[in-house]
């Protein structure tokens, strides 16, 4: 059969070659002009490889999409770190650990045990936490909240903690030890040795395979084909109909600086309420440099609506009463009675998924359609 996958993202790139893998003609369209979704990578002027949509690190525990990605690419082990700036100017490990305690509180703590009786001292007792002011307030009390949190909430969803669900911030792990590895609960945690779009490149490398950047989808597409797998935003497909599913955007500034002190780690993020969420310094990441220039370069997010940021849908909302979520119930419903097409992907289905998780719902998503064929 002739199948037509709008997106070369992640979603759009396993879909395409498992189904040319079993024998199917894919045709693969992307409105932008390059293929990688959002974990698009390239070279830049200063030598440094700069993921254009924000740093993209991977890590999973499924050992099925390891099994997958790896056919496509070599990786390195790496595991990323991120450091805080508090409000003295100083420098503490994210997410929340032992060495942030001490940094915060003043205090020596060496032990999981003590910083555990510090944080159940603080805690408020909450039983059933209703937003995420709640949930973190029951986790860690109210002064690593107010930190942490409520400044950065804000600048990132535009909302307060209260008006966001418990789900959004439950995703930022806490530890009581010293691991200061962002994604030490994942076992693996690589990049892909020459860049994110290589990988992709790789990927659509097959014969069953036709690729079409600088393509937006329209539906008279649809005639030449038996099926859609379709990664492009639900609502947008159905006209908004029914209200817009919104996203949170980000606009990203990109300086160069000449080569100067060792980060502690590629990453910063700002605990102010000023307008940035964090900085990446490229070629602290390992293997991005990629030519010596004697220059750098830093990356500074500012989220913001997506609507401001020339509709670049980057996070799904999800408000504590769920109520984009219902938004969302009804678009499926719609799409449900369209023939041959199955939304796919973190617009298509509206839900923020890293990258594993993309790959492993498409990977189950291509193998279902394949059965009922
Ligand atoms: C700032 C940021 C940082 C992230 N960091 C991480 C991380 O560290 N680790 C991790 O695991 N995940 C991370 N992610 C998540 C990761 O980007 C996603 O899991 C992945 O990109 C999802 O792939 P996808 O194919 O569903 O969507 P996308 O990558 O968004 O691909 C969808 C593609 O569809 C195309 N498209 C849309 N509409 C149309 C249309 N009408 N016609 C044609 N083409 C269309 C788009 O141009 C896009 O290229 C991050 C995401 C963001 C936004």
């Amino acid at each position: 059969m002739r199948i037509l996958v709008v997106g070369a993202g992640f979603a759009g790139a396993v879909y395409a070659r498992t189904l040319a893998e079993a024998g199917h003609g894919v045709t693969v369209i992307d409105k932008r002009p390059h293929i990688g979704g959002n974990a698009y990578d390239f070279a830049d002027t200063n030598g440094v490889r700069v993921h254009l949509y924000g740093p993209h690190l991977f890590h999973t525990k499924l050992q099925r999409v390891i099994d997958w990605l790896t056919r496509f690419g070599s990786f390195i082990p790496y595991e990323h770190k991120v450091r805080a700036i508090l409000p003295n100017g100083k420098l503490a490990p994210m997410p929340i650990n032992l060495d942030t305690v001490n940094a915060v509180f003043g205090t020596g703590y060496s032990t999981a045990a003590e910083v555990e009786a510090h944080l159940a001292r603080v805690a408020l007792k909450i039983a059933e936490p209703r937003n995420a002011a709640e949930h973190l307030q029951s986790r860690i009390g109210v002064e690593l909240t107010d930190l942490f949190f409520r400044p950065y909430t804000k600048k990132m969803w535009g909302f307060d903690l209260e008006d966001m669900s418990p789900s959004v911030v439950k995703r930022i792990p806490l530890r009581t030890d010293r691991v200061d590895t962002y994604f030490a609960s994942d076992e693996t945690q690589m990049l892909p040795r020459d860049g994110y779009t290589a990988l992709f490149a790789s990927m659509f490398d097959h014969p069953g395979i036709e690729l079409g950047l600088g393509t937006g989808f329209s539906r008279d597409m649809l005639k030449q084909y038996g099926f859609c797998f379709n990664a492009m935003p639900i609502d947008e497909y159905f006209g908004f109909q029914l209200g817009d599913l919104p996203y949170r955007s980000i606009r990203f500034h990109v300086r160069t600086e000449m080569d100067g002190a060792a980060w502690e780690a590629p990453v910063t993020n700002f605990t102010d309420s000023g307008p940035y969420t964090r900085e990446t310094n490229w070629d602290a990441l390992p293997r991005h440099r990629v030519e010596a220039t004697g220059r750098r370069t830093i990356t500074r997010e500012e989220p913001c609506d997506y609507r401001d940021n020339g509709m670049e849908r980057y996070y799904p909302v999800k408000t504590a009463d769920g109520r984009y979520q219902a938004l969302y119930e009804k678009y499926r419903a719609l799409a449900e009675a369209e023939p041959d097409m199955e939304f796919i992907g973190r617009c298509g289905t509206y839900q923020y998924l890293d990258m594993d998780q993309v790959i492993n719902q498409s990977l189950a998503g291509a193998e279902r359609w394949l059965k009922q064929q």
